[in-house]
């Protein structure tokens, strides 16, 4: 459920970096990291805080703050999203830039960790005034991002749109002859600005790959199987799209507004149409019924996509899950007392930092592309995009059966070795 009180607010910020470096500390327990490596790993290389004003339709001005957390580049430059809402803050941003460090490692791509946004409501704006606010915050941004520095990337709130007008930004700043170079500085672009095929369906395409390798390896059909969503944003929508292709039934779906249901099935494509004339909410469509948010994740089904925000799985309704499978399309959705409930319940979680990167995996893509200067088709970027999320889901499966660990352990365990062994061979500067 999305909060709203300041109470709440807090326990969800101080939740998420609690929780990442609870997974961290416990995975790194296990294969007795290195100390040194470890005081690394455990704080952030660069944070930076802007504030930067930007006029608002009526003539006045407001000032935003605007956030960019650097974790770990030792793999390669800094990756990862830009999100625009009210829980944005410098923990946020911590906890989420240290989850794509291990996601990018655990990926084999060669990139660190980052994350950042604005904190704002995003509703509360017009699209004008969203356009100003994100230009401005790039150029506050200036030189700290970069195509061989650190790439952003679209997140919660944020799309293509955003990553159009930050790109046009950036590029502005330099002379002409150095403008086509910084083409990469965003990946998330809308196709006709740079962007590639298939970015926009990659992490929820990718979500639904790990459910399916998931399921063939349980020897389970999706078939007929009862899923439920937990935001119906780019992620929350296209795994739907694609679970619902396979043959499995969205029975309810939660967004900030309210939750819904319907135990025959909720078609995927109508509910998009809906909520898209509806200013980008689901509740009041016909072909469901409305529930109470706290009745959503005790709802009788097989499998739980949550796809919003962190920390809604918690030790307060883990214990009413019926579903068997959780497959986090959000990055920290579980917090780790959850965790632990659902573990000794027998509930498999399929871990964000493996579940949703086919997102950054798509945005490497789109990376290469252009830097390449070339443009893959769509079916060449799915088959890309599976074979290399094949590979991590059976290193994670395998890492599990072998140390006998969950999969999001085996998950962080498998990137921080990753990690740990960069550091060894390159040794510390000076
Ligand atoms: N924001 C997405 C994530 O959390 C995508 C990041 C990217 O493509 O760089 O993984």
């Amino acid at each position: 459920m999305v909060t709203n009180t300041q109470k709440q607010k807090k326990a969800l910020k101080q939740g998420m970096l609690d929780n990442v470096m609870r997974q961290f500390d416990n995975a790194a327990d296990i294969i007795g990291l290195n100390p040194n490596i470890r005081k690394i790993l455990e704080v952030t290389n660069n944070e930076l805080v802007v504030h930067f004003p930007a006029r608002m339709d009526n003539g006045e001005v407001e000032v935003f703050t605007g956030y960019r957390v650097q974790h770990n580049n030792s793999l390669g430059p800094y990756k990862g999203g830009l999100r625009y809402h009210p829980t944005v803050d410098i923990d946020a941003a911590r906890a989420l830039a240290m989850w794509m460090t291990w996601k990018t490692a655990l990926a084999g791509l060669p990139y660190g960790g980052a994350k950042g946004g604005i904190q704002l409501d995003p509703k509360k704006y017009s699209l004008a005034e969203l356009e100003r606010i994100t230009r401005r915050f790039t150029y506050a941004l200036g030189d700290n991002i970069g195509p061989e520095l650190d790439i952003p990337a679209p997140d919660v709130n944020t799309n293509s749109q955003t990553m159009a007008w930050i790109l046009d930004t950036y590029m502005s700043t330099k002379s002409p002859s150095e403008r086509s170079k910084n083409m990469h500085v965003v990946t998330g672009k809308p196709v006709g600005a740079g962007g590639s095929e298939g970015r926009d369906r990659a992490t929820g395409y990718g979500v639904f790959l790990t459910i399916k390798f998931w399921a063939e390896k349980k020897n389970v059909t999706l078939k007929d199987k009862k899923f439920i969503v937990q935001g119906f944003g780019n992620v929350g929508y296209w795994t739907a799209h694609f679970l619902e292709k396979e043959g499995a039934k969205l029975t309810a779906v939660q967004d900030a507004y309210g939750s819904i249901i319907n135990e025959n099935g909720i078609p995927v494509e109508k509910l998009l149409e809906y909520s898209q004339a509806n200013k980008g909410s689901i509740l009041g469509f016909s072909a469901a019924q409305s529930i109470d948010n706290s009745e959503f994740f005790g709802l009788d089904c097989d499998i739980i996509i949550p796809a919003a925000l962190g920390n809604q799985i918690t030790s307060i309704n883990a214990p009413r899950i019926k579903a068997y499978l959780i497959a986090e399309g959000a990055n920290g959705p579980t917090d780790v007392e959850a965790e632990e409930v659902l573990l000794k319940k027998g509930i498999d979680i399929i871990p964000d930092i493996l579940c949703n990167s086919g997102g950054v995996i798509g945005s490497y893509f789109e990376w290469l592309q252009n830097r390449n200067g070339e443009i893959w088709q769509l079916d060449e970027v799915m088959q890309k995009l599976e074979k290399k999320l094949k590979e991590s889901f059976v290193k994670v499966m395998n890492t599990s059966t072998d140390r006998n660990v969950d999969m999001r352990t085996a998950a962080f365990i498998i990137a921080i070795e990753r990690l740990e062994e960069a550091y060894v061979q390159r040794g510390i500067f000076p």
